[in-house]
């Protein structure tokens, strides 16, 4: 997939899907803002490695995207040091799990500003310059849970869904202008968020982590095999490419089956 010159903007891509993401892009010649948190020394290392290995630009942001004002701020500057962005990947997301009456009030407010009101604010802020050029990709990640739901994640299972219906809107307002908006729905993917997840099943459930693992994809994803970050990547390069340009308002999952079910 050859994306050369164009520059894509991936929210929460220092670490897990959206470093796969950001990866896939620059190995396809885009330039590259990354944004999320982490440890600088180990971030500016990822950035020098990938400037040197794809011969692309690669910019960090550490902006808090659930916070517009701070997602202003961030494509202010990715457009004044790139020159523009062209693909925007709404990837940065967290996760609580708990029962609906004992979610802390706090955790719900921060899982949908960060992985749905962050679509809006930047999705807002990025629209009409890609409209102005005619050419644009807006890729959501929203999850399987924006397809079906699950117990014990209320606000994750209510920001993904809003993902979706946020995707269908930005579509429609779109169409016809060169610029399209799509959503991937990802079932398991062995990253730092759910990492933490098979922890929480080795100490509760006292498994090995091979049993942890398996546990996880036996109750949810028929395939029994996690999806990769590079997967992933790979899917958004697609919808970024020409052959997509008639692919808007779509959900793809890359769950193995999980929502088939
Ligand atoms: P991760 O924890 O490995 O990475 C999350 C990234 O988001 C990190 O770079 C982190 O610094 C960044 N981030 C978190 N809060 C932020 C904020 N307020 N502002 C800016 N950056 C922030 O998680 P992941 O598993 O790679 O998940 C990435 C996305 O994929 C999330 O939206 C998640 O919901 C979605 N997803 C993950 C899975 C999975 O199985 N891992 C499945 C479906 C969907």
């Amino acid at each position: 997939m050859k994306l050369t010159g164009k520059r894509a903007l991936v929210t929460g891509s220092t670490s897990g899907i959206g470093l796969g993401i950001a990866e896939v892009l620059a190995s396809a010649g885009c330039d590259i803002a990354l944004n999320g948190f982490g440890e600088l020394d180990a971030i500016m290392a990822l950035t020098r490695q990938l400037e040197s290995q794809y011969a692309v630009q690669v910019r960090h942001f550490r902006a808090d995207v659930s916070k517009t004002e701070e997602c202003r701020t961030m494509v202010a500057r990715a457009i004044s040091e790139l020159g523009g962005i062209d693909i925007l990947v709404n990837n940065a997301g967290i996760q609580h799990i708990a029962p609906v009456e004992a979610f802390p009030v706090y955790r719900w407010d921060a899982i949908i500003s960060t992985n749905l009101s962050s679509a809006f604010y930047l999705t807002a802020a990025l629209l009409p310059e890609m409209r102005d050029r005619g050419w644009g990709r807006i890729i959501n990640i929203s999850s399987v849970h924006g397809l079906v739901g699950s117990k014990f994640k209320s606000a994750y299972v209510a920001a993904k869904h809003g993902l979706l219906g946020l995707t269908k809107v930005v579509a429609l307002e779109a169409a016809g202008s060169g610029v399209t908006c799509n959503a991937v729905c990802p079932g398991w993917v062995l990253t730092p968020m759910v990492e933490a997840q098979i922890q929480k099943l080795m100490s509760e459930d006292k498994l090995e982590r091979g049993e942890a693992e398996r546990k996880l994809l036996n109750e949810k994803q028929p395939s029994g095999e996690f999806a990769t970050p590079q997967q992933i990547g790979a899917l958004v390069a697609f919808l970024c490419s020409e052959h997509a340009a008639n692919i808007t308002g779509a959900s793809v999952p890359v769950d193995g089956a999980w929502s088939a079910q």
